[in-house]
């Protein structure tokens, strides 16, 4: 357990931190990481950086921090010392537990939507958060949207059970209302922790929410689409060194193709950026 603090350095350190996210900059390192406290790690001015590292990413994936997950991005999780992404996706889940972290465990949710599909999966699909189906049977995209989400992944040439499939917030807001950004950013760090043990080489953001809260870009669709992204979920390390991030690319919610059909055509270019990237072709016709 980290110190307490009180609450005006502790307001003061997520505003510092806060400052550093919005520059880019998310990953702090320490000198003597195995004995220094976190009251250590932060001079009592919290004017100086001396102690501390800070390297610079290229990276577009910079999710807010807010005052009660400051120490989240400081404090070693538990999946870290996990041998493999099975056992890590499961301590994440346990840490996770019967969440009540923010306000949608209170608004008629029956259940946690934590995620499903391959733990080692080259490909992560992430949207918003879970429907009425979905609730109901604890797995995302299982609805109409699932559906046409499986037949895009079919037309990739792969299966549902090949890709990990996730949300930004994992419990169903009340009548699929938008989650609200305190909700995102309350639940978000377990997504990223899921991307960083999982690795994938792509993550394809599914609508504007989940790629606003993934990239922390505020841009409408017609300009988050058509490129890929460098992308390293904020706050959460991979233990493999070898593993420099994904490219993430954003396409339109499955939700928002049923209900305008014409923009299928332009999401089936998102997918072909994507297959043409993991080497991925379309199956026969016959098949
Ligand atoms: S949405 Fe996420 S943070 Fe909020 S209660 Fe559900 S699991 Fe917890």
């Amino acid at each position: 357990m980290p110190p307490a603090l009180d609450d005006h350095l502790r307001r003061a350190l997520a505003d510092r931190l806060r400052y550093y996210h919005e520059l880019g900059i998310y990953d702090f390192y320490r000198r003597e990481p195995a004995a220094v406290a976190v009251s250590e790690l932060v001079p009592a001015s919290i004017q100086s950086e001396t102690r501390e590292e800070m390297a610079a990413r290229k990276s577009a994936a910079v999710a807010a921090v807010d005052d009660e997950n400051i120490f989240a991005v400081l404090t070693p999780k538990p999946e870290q010392g996990a041998a493999d992404p099975v056992a890590a996706l499961k301590l994440i889940r346990e840490d996770l537990g019967d969440c009540t972290r923010c306000k949608l465990h209170k608004q008629g949710r029956k259940q946690i939507v934590f995620g499903v599909g391959n733990p080692r999966a080259e490909l992560m699909f992430v949207g918003e958060g879970p429907g009425a189906d979905e609730d109901t049977q604890g797995e995302p995209f299982v609805g109409r949207a699932g559906q046409l989400l499986n037949n895009m992944i079919k037309a990739m040439g792969i299966r549902r059970e090949d890709v990990y499939i996730a949300n930004v917030v994992k419990c169903r807001p009340p009548g699929n209302r938008t989650p609200e950004r305190d909700e995102c950013d309350t639940c978000s760090p377990f997504l990223m922790r899921q991307i960083a043990v999982i690795k994938p080489k792509v993550v394809v953001a599914l609508g504007a929410v989940s790629a606003k809260n993934l990239l922390a870009i505020n841009a409408p669709m017609s300009e988050l689409r058509g490129c890929f992204y460098d992308f390293l979920p904020s706050g959460a390390r991979s233990t493999d060194p070898s593993w420099q991030g994904a490219k993430l690319a954003v396409t339109y919610h499955p939700a928002f193709l049923l209900r305008d059909p014409r923009q299928k055509g332009e999401a089936w270019k998102d997918l072909q950026m994507v297959m043409k990237y993991l080497g991925l072709k379309p199956p026969k016709s016959s098949e």
